[in-house]
């Protein structure tokens, strides 16, 4: 524990000497000491992560997500045996400010354990109840949101075109054979036996 500095006491209007917040010019009155380092702290200035510690202690908190592989063995119904690998993630805590809490636990007596246990227990109940509240919020978004449904199967479209057929007439006949450059006496024969 290191010695509580000057400036986190105060005397009062009767000349008791009182501990005051030691962080940012604070002086409120209301603190309570922190569990590492000793010093007072108030509500604003109490540490992230725990409200037994003041806000520099306990600062140097990492967690550390480790991702690793799992194999699974199955059995198909038909007897084969296959397996199935899955990701999976395992967090735990690191940073040179977690070594603390052991020593610091230990030192715990009976009714400050079991007071520490109610008070975390609680938040942890707290948090994972929020955090499921999250997960159902998030999934029922997720159903709500469009997405592109991929169809497969066969589709068959009907592809409707009306054409109009004009019926030849012997004119319109001369004037296809012209343009495909067959002499007039020729065309002249050709339209005499449509004729007949
Ligand atoms: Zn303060
Ligand atoms: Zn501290």
């Amino acid at each position: 524990m290191s010695n509580t500095p000057i400036d986190s006491c105060a005397i009062n209007n009767e000349g008791v000497l009182i501990d005051i917040c030691a962080f940012n010019d604070c002086h409120e009155q209301n603190v309570k000491r922190c569990r590492k380092c000793n010093r007072p702290f108030c509500i604003m200035h109490c540490n992230h992560y725990s409200p037994n510690f003041c806000k520099e202690c306990f600062a140097n908190l990492t967690i550390i997500a480790d991702k690793f592989k799992r194999q699974f063995d199955h059995i198909a119904d038909n007897g084969q045996k296959y397996t199935s690998v899955e990701e999976r993630t395992r967090f735990y805590l690191d940073g040179p400010d977690w070594p603390f809490i052991n020593p610091w636990i230990e030192t715990l007596s009976d009714d400050e354990l079991k007071i520490l246990w109610v008070f975390h227990h609680h938040i942890m109940r707290t948090i994972e109840h929020e955090n499921d509240t999250r997960n159902i919020e998030k999934n029922r978004r997720l159903r709500e949101t469009p997405v592109a449904k991929l169809i497969t199967g066969t589709v068959t479209k009907t592809k409707s075109v009306t054409k109009v057929v004009q019926p030849e007439t012997p004119e319109s006949m001369r004037a296809k054979w012209k343009k495909q450059g067959i002499p007039d006496a020729v065309i002249d024969m050709m339209v005499a036996a449509m004729k007949t």
